[in-house]
């Protein structure tokens, strides 16, 4: 993978800004606008739009908006406009004092509206939303006029100042565009401007009973806002006709939307009312659970800011849609945690080995590497006594082809400690598991060397019993089984692609005593196993919860390497 490839190409949105720079279209400015829709979290596709939109700002020296596109009052909720807000400064970004709600913008809109009445180009239309629907035509045959498109103006203007004042139900009327029904463009054919709703708006109360559609919203929102470049996705390509119709309409300041393709992970669904879904029906504990792409999930996982922003500026924005392998978004966040995860040795499916021949009550501080990547994050102590932990997996009554790890007879290094060699094997008498393993170690190879050169075939990490502390560890799988969660057999939906394996909890581990006091939302490294992050929400009261973040890939070859340096 080239990493400078994505920094050093211009992709063609900062093709057209560098055009409209030289033309000095915006007289020199850039301004742009991130526009979520309070109605769920914000997810990994949204941290692109976010990178795009500030990043491209932060790049020419121009301004980024944050704004909430509240404009559909069913569906939205405060809670998500305050997540949204953590969300986007989490990422990095900031959009200063320059926070907007298109719901702010509700007198004037009313007022643009009006003034479409007035020069004949909008019309108040009985028809029913299924009537709208069969009108409007398909792709290949041209819609109907509706029985109302004739109205006057003044008919107009008093049935839609009517609508505002509460006076009919609820999908009776609508506000629509009088374009044409015949365009080749559906989204042309008298799009809905404002329709009858009344519902609470978050921040508005009760104040409107009609509410504005996005089309008609978003184009003049940008346009009171100043904005230069208004990016979004591919899917609104039909819709930018409408955009520029309303602005050429009415005559006012007009910036230039942009499409790009939106962000799809394999192994994913990106869609907040699939995601909202999920933490509906309970498949996933909320919208922060660690399986979840949303940002939430993904920071109480152990992602961080940087592998997500360097992730999506290595993707880039291009003008067709594909699915990204979700295997190139954990390189990026195994990349960053490398270099900034403090190493710590974890067991998480303990076995007990007693070496028999350390003596009782000793115990022994080994210095350990924090982070072999980087030499200023020093070195710990590590206790070793007589009764430690290894892993379950790093034993083998009867090995495997190619098992290079402990078995009876054999030695194996524990990591900056001894060599030792399994004696004698201790199994439950009823069930035949192993419980303990009796071991010897060599006093002679103290940090990992034996003085008479022989080798081992494996080193393993371990913990000392006495002085390791329980936790919890969550290991998380993808979330789907699917490549494209969204391809499914007739009937079936999203869902029937589900993991159920996605998570694998583990209780009884034991790790280093030096976690004893980790803080939420610190990634480590625990050697061999990958990276694990204390839990925010469930690590508390004494009781240690990690999510793993990510395996290591490799995991072998990287110790064998370490080790050699
Ligand atoms: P969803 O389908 O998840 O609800 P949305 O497009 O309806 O997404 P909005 O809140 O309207 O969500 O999105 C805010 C901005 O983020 C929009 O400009 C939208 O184009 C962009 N965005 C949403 N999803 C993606 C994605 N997967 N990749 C890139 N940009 C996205
Ligand atoms: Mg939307």
């Amino acid at each position: 993978m080239n990493q400078t490839e994505a920094s050093t190409s211009i992709d063609f949105i900062r093709t057209i800004i560098n055009e409209d720079m030289e033309s000095n279209k915006y007289a020199g400015r850039v301004h742009t606008r991130f526009p979520p829709e309070p109605n769920g979290y914000l997810h990994i596709g949204h941290a692109k739009s976010i990178c795009l939109n500030f990043g491209v700002a932060n790049e020419y020296d121009g301004l980024g908006n944050l704004r909430f596109d509240d404009t559909n009052p069913t569906k939205e909720e405060t809670e998500y406009v305050e997540s949204i807000q953590e969300d986007v400064r989490w990422l990095g970004f900031d959009w200063d004092d320059r926070l907007f709600y298109a719901s702010d913008y509700f007198d004037q809109l009313y007022e643009y509206a009006v003034q479409l009445i007035n020069k004949g180009v909008a019309y108040v239309d009985d028809l029913s939303a299924d009537d709208i629907r069969a009108y409007r035509g398909t792709l290949t045959e041209p819609g109907k006029d509706s029985p109302y498109r004739e109205r006057s103006i003044n008919e107009n203007l008093d049935l839609f100042e009517r609508m505002k004042a509460g006076e009919f139900p609820n999908g009776s009327r609508t506000l629509r565009a009088k374009i044409d029904m015949a365009s080749p463009n559906i989204t042309m054919r008298d799009p809905v401007l404002y329709r009858i709703l009344k519902v609470s708006h978050h921040r508005t109360g009760d104040k409107w009973v009609i509410y504005p559609m996005y089309d008609f919203t978003h184009c003049l929102s940008d346009s009171i806002e100043g904005i230069t470049h208004s990016l979004c996705t591919l899917e609104f390509e039909n819709n930018r006709a409408l955009y520029d119709w309303v602005l050429d309409q009415l005559e006012v300041y007009h910036p230039q939307q942009i499409e790009f393709a939106r962000l799809n992970l394999s192994y994913t669904v990106l869609s907040k009312r699939k995601l909202l879904q999920l933490v509906e029906d309970g498949v996933v504990e909320s919208w922060d659970d660690p399986r979840m792409p949303t940002l939430s999930g993904l920071r109480r996982r152990g992602y961080t800011p940087q592998a997500i922003r360097d992730f999506c500026n290595h993707i880039g924005v291009s003008k067709t849609n594909s699915i990204i392998d979700i295997a190139l978004l954990e390189f990026f966040i195994r990349k960053d945690l490398n270099t900034r995860a403090p190493r710590k040795m974890g067991v998480l499916r303990p076995l007990k080995v007693v070496i028999t021949n350390y003596p009782e009550g000793q115990v022994e501080e080994l210095q350990a590497i924090n982070n072999p990547e980087d030499e200023s994050m020093g070195t710990r102590q590590v206790p070793f006594s007589r009764v430690l932990y290894i892993e379950q997996d790093d034993f083998r009554e009867v090995p495997p082809p190619k098992y290079r790890r402990l078995i009876p007879g054999r030695e194996v290094r524990l990591r900056y400690g001894y060599f030792i060699t399994c004696q004698d094997v201790i199994k439950d008498e009823e069930t035949g598991e192993v419980i303990e393993l009796r071991c010897t170690y060599d006093p002679e190879t103290k940090g990992g060397n034996a003085p008479d050169g022989r080798k081992v075939k494996a080193t393993l990490h371990w913990v000392s019993a006495d002085h390791a502390v329980e936790a919890e560890v969550r290991l998380y799988d993808r979330l789907f089984n699917a490549n494209n969660p969204d391809e499914v057999e007739g009937g079936q939906d999203f869902k029937s692609n589900l993991n159920p394996d996605s998570l694998e909890v583990l209780k009884g581990c034991y790790v280093e005593g030096s976690l004893a006091d980790a803080e939420p939302g610190i990634t480590y490294q625990f050697e061999r196993q990958g990276y694990f992050t204390v839990d925010s929400k469930d690590s508390k009261n004494g009781s240690l919860v990690f999510n793993r973040t990510i395996s290591l890939r490799d995991t072998w070859a990287k110790i064998e390497k370490s080790r050699k340096k």
